[in-house]
């Protein structure tokens, strides 16, 4: 298998002695791990990354640059603490924080400019999907975002359906996406890609994320569209976690 991205998204979840205790747990893995914290454990996860196990990711950024935005974190802040990627546009953000495209848009500038890593997540949710609007949910979110940006080559882009994220899944049963939907999106996705950008842009990473666990994870990372994967639920457990990155 080829070396996959692979990031914890811990959401609003653990405290600072659990994260640090999963860093120190954290099994060696060939593939490229990232774990998106909060804000406040980044600072003293900093210097686990030292180890070169993983690499830090913030969960969201400021859409300014500096000023008098109360509550905000910019992403030269969060360059300051040793992030070298930043989640936008995840759909909890998307859907409780009413973040628009042109939000993500700002905030994916800001943190190129201080050479952090957007990865920018897309999806389009229950109700697109069943009015067959997958690839306009997708297209619109992909434009919007990479509006006025000519180098999409710091950008990872997360596929991540609403209907397959586990908190938002009814059912106590939680389902990933089928391989053929992922595969379909990640095609629709990449070819938008090519049109934007030119043929470079088949470099750009595109991970899946939706109920990715240890038993779905090796045949996800299977399908050769699928470049890694962004992990939630399951990146909450170190033994679930190591599983899924030792694949
Ligand atoms: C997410 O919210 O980014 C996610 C992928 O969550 P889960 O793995 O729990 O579906």
């Amino acid at each position: 298998m080829s070396k996959k991205i692979i990031i914890a998204n811990w959401k609003m979840n653990l405290s600072i002695s659990e994260a640090l205790r999963f860093a120190k747990n954290l099994a060696r893995s060939t593939n490229q791990v990232i774990v998106a914290a909060p804000f406040t454990f980044l600072a003293s996860l900093r210097d686990k990354v030292k180890r070169g196990d993983f690499r830090l990711a913030a969960q969201d950024v400021s859409e300014f640059e500096v000023g008098a935005y109360t509550g905000d974190v910019s992403a030269k802040m969060l360059k300051e603490v040793g992030c070298s990627y930043c989640l936008v546009g995840h759909s909890e953000r998307r859907i409780y924080h009413h973040e628009t495209d042109s939000q993500i848009n700002l905030k994916i500038k800001n943190l190129l400019k201080y050479k952090i890593k957007p990865i920018l997540c897309i999806g389009e949710n229950e109700e697109q999907k069943a009015r067959g609007q997958m690839s306009k949910a997708l297209k619109e979110q992909l434009l919007g975002a990479l509006a006025q940006i000519s180098d999409p080559f710091q950008i990872i882009i997360a596929y991540e359906p609403v209907w397959a994220i586990s908190t938002f899944q009814k059912s106590a049963k939680k389902k990933a996406a089928s391989e053929k939907d992922i595969v379909l999106a990640h095609l629709y996705i990449r070819n938008l890609l090519v049109q934007f950008f030119g043929k470079k842009a088949g470099g750009i990473k595109i991970l899946y994320g939706g109920t990715v666990n240890k038993k779905n994870s090796a045949e996800i990372f299977s399908l050769k569209q699928v470049d890694g994967a962004l992990v939630g639920n399951s990146s909450l457990k170190i033994s679930d976690f190591n599983a899924i990155i030792k694949q």
